[in-house]
């Protein structure tokens, strides 16, 4: 069975694959029967060029790249790697928090620029609090939930808003009304047509002043042009891993204090692209052997 990749996926995993040959699916193949893609495009177009296709492996739990329905349509399952990058993009929202709320990288880069001449008590700028603080949690889903146990250990107050999900240790709210009550925001929906610009101008206006918002989960969420202008009016703050055009970030953003920007890094540690290279390889090999899918998208 040819295995094409758009890239060789780190960890030992990966040699369990027979033969896989690397590259994009740029002319007709009609040999290939499992694509393992890393965030790529798949829709009607590379479809058409695949006539033989069975799978679409995603690496990594976001599909929204993935044309789902043209691949239904033609018989071809998609699998993604949910569950195990939890904790690894659980910790990084954890740590732009952190970074973002007590100004962390600003410190940095001020020491580094020799611009610390005032004494300890004399701090320009005092930050909001983590500890004790509201989080409002978009998407109480399996990152959202991993986050809120992190927050618990701060003890934090915890809202969450859901569309069916309900978890009595935290308190449910609209979403317009947590936009309102959380002094940090962090959003953890999947992007869909639902989900996309979620996070308009009257919603980021919602947004308290001082408030602080986290996203790991797609910059497309966001309208990210309006982002861009509540935070070079200094209103709001925001950690941010996802862009709506990545790796593009908008050049508004680079020299501002209030923002702590990271490449798309959540699930960026040795052991969880590890264990996702794992996850990606069950499949294929579960496509070879004529057996269930391990992780097919619902
Ligand atoms: P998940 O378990 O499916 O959780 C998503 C949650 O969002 C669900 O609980 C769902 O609950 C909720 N939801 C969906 N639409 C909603 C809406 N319109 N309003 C409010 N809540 C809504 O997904 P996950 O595994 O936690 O992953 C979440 C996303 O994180 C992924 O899709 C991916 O895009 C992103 N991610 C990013 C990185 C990174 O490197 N930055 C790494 C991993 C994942 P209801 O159905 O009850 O609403």
């Amino acid at each position: 069975m040819t295995v094409l990749a758009t890239k060789r996926l780190p960890g030992p995993a990966w040699d369990e694959l027979a033969e896989v040959e690397i590259g994009r699916p740029d002319r007709l193949r009609d040999d290939v029967e499992a694509w393992i893609v890393v965030g790529e495009r798949v829709s009607d177009a590379e479809l058409d060029l695949l006539p033989r296709l069975r799978l679409v492996a995603n690496y990594g739990v976001g599909y929204d790249r993935v044309d789902v329905d043209a691949c239904r349509a033609r018989g071809v399952a998609v699998t993604n790697t949910p569950g195990i990058l939890d904790a690894a993009t659980a910790d990084l929202a954890f740590a732009l928090l952190l970074a973002v709320r007590r100004r962390v990288v600003a410190g940095d880069r001020a020491i580094r620029a020799g611009e610390w001449s005032y004494g300890w008590s004399d701090v320009p700028t005092l930050t909001g609090d983590v500890s004790g603080a509201t989080l409002g949690i978009v998407g109480l889903g399996r990152i959202g939930s991993a986050l809120a146990r992190r927050a618990a250990g701060f003890d934090m107050r915890i809202l969450y808003a859901s569309r069916t999900t309900v978890d009595d240790r935290y308190e449910r709210r609209e979403l317009d009304d947590l936009l309102r009550e959380s002094d940090i925001v962090s959003l953890h929906v999947p992007l869909s047509a639902a989900t996309a610009g979620l996070i308009d101008a009257r919603r980021l206006a919602l947004l308290r002043d001082g408030a602080t918002l986290v996203n790991t989960a797609r910059g497309d969420v966001v309208d990210e042009a309006a982002l861009v202008r509540e935070l070079v009016s200094g209103r709001i703050e925001a950690g941010l891993d996802v862009f709506a055009h990545e790796p593009a970030v908008p050049a508004e953003l680079l020299d501002l204090p209030n923002v702590v920007l990271t490449p798309h890094v959540g699930s960026a540690t040795t052991a969880t692209r590890a264990a996702m290279t794992g996850v990606v390889v069950e499949n294929v090999l579960a496509l070879q052997r004529g057996e269930p899918l391990v992780t097919p998208v619902p």
